[in-house]
């Protein structure tokens, strides 16, 4: 049995990117620990708020709602206010998470991972995905607890496979579901394309026995109706496809992805002692969405047919 604390920059953040390898790890008897950086404030205001609600206080009880459905054994708040896109007023209030001083967020992080002693800690890539400013200091925060940590836990990073998002969009454009599916190439809030391309990324976890429990926490965040709609609107085996793979860097390992469940109980090779930020300012290697027919599909590896091996949505 491990301990795995999985550090989220939002209130749905779970839902729509690690929940899968949430849930397994739950039903494995694994402990779980989430994260939650931000009260989520700047999202949608639900269409039936009551008057006197806040949007924060219906994202608590969303993420509390989630955290159940996935088998999460705790939920830690950080407690800090989201910063909102990349410009927005929010970004520099008072109380932001973009703002924050990340040894002093990393110490409250290092605290959690040393109450429970964690075996690994699951945060964001280098650009938080898609760029957010709250996802980028998730990265950071990250790797700054485990420097503090009293045990340096083992680090993965969540990314979107860039390859396989490319090739749900195609497929998503071929079924006439082009709205359902972004095309992956375009830029994130940070200007950078989306994610992670799939040569640089170490752990693919098929989660596809999972996907209505992944479904089911994505609902349980139905205040954010724009994104969560989208996703959970998609036909069953297209959900399943996008939503039913979650992939995961681990700096420092090297070697071609693996479509495997990356806690067994095999020696787990050392954590570096950096994080990949010292990479952050070059750009990411151009990819071509239509040009990705020589990489290893994730989904293909484990019988999945050509063509419809798509992968995950991004977070919000
Ligand atoms: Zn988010």
């Amino acid at each position: 049995m491990a301990t795995l604390v999985f550090l989220h920059a939002h209130p749905d953040d779970e839902s729509s990117s690690t929940a899968g390898t949430m849930a397994r790890a739950a039903a494995r008897g694994d402990r779980v620990v989430l994260v939650v950086s931000t009260d989520g404030a700047c999202g949608e205001v639900a269409a039936d708020a009551v008057p006197g609600e806040s949007v924060a206080a219906r994202r608590h009880r969303e993420l509390e709602a989630s955290a159940r459905t996935l088998g999460v054994a705790r939920v830690v708040w950080l407690g800090y206010h989201d910063s909102g896109m990349t410009g927005w007023p929010q970004n520099h209030a008072p109380g932001s998470f973009m703002d924050a001083d990340p040894q002093e967020a990393g110490r409250r992080l290092a605290d959690v991972l040393d109450e429970e002693d964690a075996d690994a800690l699951i945060g964001y890539d280098w650009h938080g995905n898609y760029g957010h400013p709250d996802h980028v200091m998730v990265h950071h925060v990250t790797w700054a607890a485990t420097e503090l940590a009293a045990r340096r836990p083992r680090v993965l990073e969540v990314s979107i496979n860039r390859d396989h998002q490319a090739r749900a969009a195609r497929l998503a454009r071929s079924r006439g579901l082009p709205q359902k599916m972004p095309d992956p190439g375009n830029p994130g809030d940070d200007g950078n394309p989306i994610g992670t391309p799939e040569v640089d990324l170490r752990w693919a976890v098929d989660v596809r026995d999972l996907a209505e429990v992944k479904r089911a926490a994505l609902l349980c965040h139905a205040s954010q109706a724009s994104d969560i709609n989208a996703f959970t609107s998609l036909p069953d085996d297209l959900f399943a496809d996008v939503f039913g793979w979650e992939f995961y860097r681990e700096p420092g390992i090297d070697g071609l992805l693996q479509v495997t469940w990356p806690f067994d109980g095999a020696p787990w090779p050392g954590t570096p002692s950096r994080c990949t930020c010292a990479d952050a300012g070059r750009p990411l290697p151009g990819d071509d969405p239509d040009a990705t027919s020589d990489v290893l599909p994730a989904g293909r590896a484990s019988g999945t047919p050509a063509g419809r091996d798509v992968t995950p949505g991004e977070a919000s």
